[in-house]
């Protein structure tokens, strides 16, 4: 039997999701609006279908609307401090041009706190605003090495399944519950493998072909078909070693794309240099290995996200990626909207120096195209060729 290309599965999964949340809605099922890193597997292990308002910023960026929306958010007020994903996503009331008709309204909203504080801010307003339920899900850090700690998140997923039947009065399914988990674990395992092919030169798939092949890993996690989906890309970019060759100088992203840009990093790379991996990508990977208990692993997957790791455990990641990357040069996207991102960039920048690896920032903001100036990123960029070329 011929396998479907990769992109014949994304397509299918990007409009799926869209049409079935809004068959969903149409057919009285429940509807969960959640934060990037809530526990998935639970809320369809109930019955409920999930969409990501993050993802959906992502699109209205992708598609030139973003700056429209966030002006349309009417929270100007706030434009300085907040991520341009919640302005987005408040501009979807004010605005009538939205892709896919916008997100069906939510029964219910889940929100955690393992990326950052912005998510519960925003929930909270959402809820109070449409008066919809919200479930709080705290994930206190470096859980992982601390058995009261993932008591305490065990716990917190406990009560989720509480909440979410007195919304829905529909019980958890268990096989269900693990079917997700191990899919989850097996696209995760792959999404890393697909990755790993970069590590060879020339490489196999560009940091923005990595970018674009992430919507599965974000709103899709825990289905078939998102195994499906990376498992027919990885199979279809395996390393020809007849091909093998010395290439350019390899760069390492750190941080957001810039979304609202055809091809999401700005430009000026040729031959000579080349962005092989945005870590970005793979801060989601999450770790499911924790035994054959479906809320074990939940617990260690959630609690040990990027964003919410202790700094040095993040500085130690980086490094460790531009160890086996091969990476010659770092550019850390100063993203204006996400202060947790933010805060690593002069810690990683110092360790990078004390290994005489240039790195440099480019300020802009990951959704919101007014803070993006494309003059002044050229010029940084091109003066970062002639250190790199020097060095
Ligand atoms: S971009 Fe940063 S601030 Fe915005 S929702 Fe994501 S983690 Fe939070």
């Amino acid at each position: 039997m011929k396998l479907e290309s990769s992109k014949t599965i994304l397509t299918k999964l990007f409009t799926e999701y869209y049409l079935t949340g809004t068959q969903a809605k149409k057919e009285g099922k429940p509807i969960a609006f959640i934060t990037a890193f809530a526990p998935v597997e639970i809320l369809r292990a109930m019955g409920v279908f999930c969409m990501y308002p993050e993802s959906y910023a992502v699109v209205c960026a992708a598609s030139k609307k973003a700056s429209e929306m966030i002006h349309a958010s009417r929270m100007s007020s706030f434009t300085q401090d907040l991520c341009s994903y919640s302005l987005i996503d408040f501009g979807t009331e004010h605005y009538e041009r939205l892709p896919y008709g916008g997100l069906p309204d939510p029964d219910m909203l889940i929100a955690t706190n393992n990326q950052c504080g912005t998510t519960l801010l925003w929930f909270k307003l959402l809820s109070k605003k449409k008066n919809i339920p919200l479930f709080i899900i705290d994930y206190p850090a470096a859980a992982d090495d601390r058995p009261a700690l993932r008591q305490y998140i065990r716990r917190q997923h406990e009560s989720l399944v509480e909440f979410v039947q007195q919304q829905t009065s529909n019980p958890i399914d268990d096989q269900i519950l693990s079917e997700q988990i191990a899919n989850s674990k097996k696209t995760c395992q792959t999404w890393k493998n697909i990755h790993e092919l970069n590590k060879q030169s020339p490489i196999r798939l560009s940091a923005n072909k990595l970018i674009n092949a992430l919507f599965p890993i974000v709103a899709a996690k825990g289905t078939k078909s998102a195994c499906d989906y990376y498992e027919a890309l990885l199979h279809e970019n395996q390393p020809s070693p007849e091909n093998e060759s010395k290439g350019a100088t390899r760069l390492l992203w750190h941080g957001y794309p810039m979304w609202f840009l055809a091809k999401k990093f700005p430009g000026c790379f040729d031959t000579d240099f080349q962005i092989v991996l945005d870590d970005y990508t793979l801060w989601w990977d999450l770790d499911y290995s924790s035994g054959a208990d479906p809320m074990e692993a939940m617990t260690k997957a959630y609690s040990s996200t990027y964003l919410n790791w202790p700094l040095n455990q993040k500085l130690d990641w980086v490094e460790s990626l531009v160890d086996e990357y091969a990476i010659g040069g770092v550019i850390c996207h100063a993203n204006r909207s996400c202060r947790r991102a933010l805060a690593d960039i002069v810690p990683l920048r110092k360790r990078l120096s004390k290994r005489n690896i240039p790195s440099i920032i480019v300020e802009s903001d990951m959704a919101n195209p007014d803070f993006y100036s494309k003059e002044q990123v050229r010029l940084r960029i091109e003066s970062f060729r002639e250190t790199l070329r020097a060095s």
